[in-house]
C-alpha cells in the first residue's frame, strides 16, 4: 500500500490528511520509487498555508530520496533498484511511494544516504544557483547570509568558505550561533537583538557587503539592502518572516544604486544541462567533503504536521528530514 499527505483547502497544519491507496503503476517515461527519506522545505508551508497558492486538493512536499521499484514503457538510463532523489516537479513527496518521471530524476551517489540526499539535493541546488550562477560570489568576499543555521544556511555558509568567501551569518539563538560558527561563518550576528546593518558596518570597518542572501524576507529586507556596499546585490529568496512587498523602487537609489534579484531555484534548473551540471556540482561538495550536510532533526512521516510547526516556529536546526 502507498501512504501519502494531501490537503483540500489552504490553512494551518490541520489541513495535511492523509490516504492509503494502492501501488500505482508507472506509466510511460515514468518510475515507481519508495521512497526512503523525504526532504521539508520552508516552501511546503507557503504550499500549504497559500502564500505560492495551488490547485487543489494537492500534495504536499517537492523532494525525496529512495529506489525505484518499477519502470514504466521506454524508460532508458534507469534499472528497479536503482537509487534516485529529486526535487519537483510537483507537489507529492510527503508520501510512501511515489511516481515521477524518469526526466525528474538525480542519481545518487553510492556513497550518499537518502537521509543525506533528501536533506540535500533541493537546499543545495538552491546554494548552487544562487551563489555560483546568481550572485557569482568570488573568494575574498564578504557576503551576509540570513538564517545560517537553518536548511539552507548551513549549506550556503559551507558552499561561500569553499569558495573562499567570508561569511557573516545572522540567527536567533546561541545554540544556532555555535552551529552557523562550526559551519564556518566568520562573524555571527545575533539578529533577534542585534542591529543587523551596524554590525555589518563594524566587521566591514563601514564599507557594507557586496552581496546579501536573505532568505527570511519582510523581517530582514530593509536592514539587508542597509548592510550592502554601493552598487550590492541583495538576493532575496524566500519568506521565512513573510513576503516583501511594497517596495518603492526609489529606495534603491537612495541606499547605494543596488541591485535586488527575487530567483527561485527552478529558473536555475530549467534546462537538462543546467539540471545535470548543478547537480554534478552538487553530488562533488557532497562526496569531496566540502559540504557537510546536517539533519538536525527526523520525524516519522505520519508527524509532517509536528515538523511544519516546528520549522515555523524557529525550533530547528540544518535540514529536516521525514522517514516514511
Ligand atoms: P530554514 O531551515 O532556514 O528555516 C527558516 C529559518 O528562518 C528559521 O529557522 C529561522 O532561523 C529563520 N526565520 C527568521 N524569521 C522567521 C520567522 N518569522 N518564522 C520562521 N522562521 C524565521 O528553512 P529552509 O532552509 O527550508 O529555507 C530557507 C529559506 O530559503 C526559506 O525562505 C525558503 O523559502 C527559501 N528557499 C528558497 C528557494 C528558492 O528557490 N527561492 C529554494 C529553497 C529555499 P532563526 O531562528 O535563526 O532566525
Amino acid at each position: 500500500m502507498l501512504k501519502r499527505a494531501y490537503f483540500d483547502q489552504h490553512g494551518g497544519t490541520e489541513v495535511i490528511q492523509w490516504a492509503e491507496e494502492d501501488l500505482p503503476t508507472p506509466g510511460p517515461g515514468e518510475v515507481l520509487i519508495e521512497h526512503g527519506a523525504i526532504g521539508l522545505n520552508f516552501i511546503d508551508t507557503y504550499h500549504r498555508t497559500g502564500l505560492y497558492p495551488v490547485d487543489l486538493p494537492s500534495g504536499l512536499g517537492l523532494e525525496a530520496a529512495g529506489r525505484i521499484i518499477t519502470l514504466g514503457e521506454g524508460v532508458s538510463g534507469y534499472s528497479e533498484g536503482d537509487r534516485v532523489a529529486y526535487m519537483g516537479p510537483g507537489l507529492g513527496a510527503y508520501a510512501t511511494h511515489r511516481v515521477m518521471p524518469a526526466s525528474a530524476l538525480f542519481a545518487v551517489p553510492g556513497s550518499v544516504s537518502d537521509e543525506i540526499a533528501a536533506a540535500a539535493i533541493l537546499k543545495a541546488a538552491t546554494t548552487e544557483g544562487l551563489v555560483e550562477r546568481c550572485a557569482r560570489v568570488a573568494a575574498g568576499d564578504t557576503v551576509l547570509v540570513h538564517a545560517a543555521a537553518g536548511g539552507v544556511g548551513l549549506i550556503m555558509v559551507q558552499w561561500l568558505k569553499a569558495l573562499g568567501a567570508h561569511v557573516i551569518g545572522t540567527v536567533s539563538s546561541e545554540v544556532k550561533g555555535v552551529l552557523a560558527g562550526e559551519a564556518g561563518c566568520d562573524h555571527v550576528i545575533r539578529y533577534d537583538h542585534e542591529d543587523i546593518a551596524a554590525r555589518v558596518h563594524d566587521i566591514t570597518n563601514g564599507a557594507g557587503v557586496p552581496t546579501v542572501f536573505d532568505g527570511v524576507g519582510k523581517d530582514t529586507f530593509e536592514a539587508s539592502l542597509d548592510s550592502l556596499s554601493p552598487r550590492g546585490l541583495l538576493v532575496s529568496f524566500g519568506n521565512a518572516s513573510g513576503a516583501v512587498d511594497g517596495v518603492n523602487l526609489g529606495i534603491l537609489a537612495q541606499k547605494g544604486s543596488l541591485f535586488v534579484t527575487r530567483p527561485t531555484l527552478f529558473h536555475y534548473y530549467a534546462t537538462p544541462q543546467d539540471r545535470a551540471a548543478g547537480m554534478a556540482r552538487v553530488w562533488d561538495m557532497i562526496v569531496s567533503d566540502k559540504l557537510s550536510v546536517t539533519v538536525g532533526q527526523t520525524y516519522n512521516l505520519a508527524d509532517a504536521a509536528q515538523a511544519h510547526r516546528d520549522l515555523e516556529a524557529r525550533l530547528t536546526t540544518g535540514s529536516t528530514v521525514l522517514l516514511p
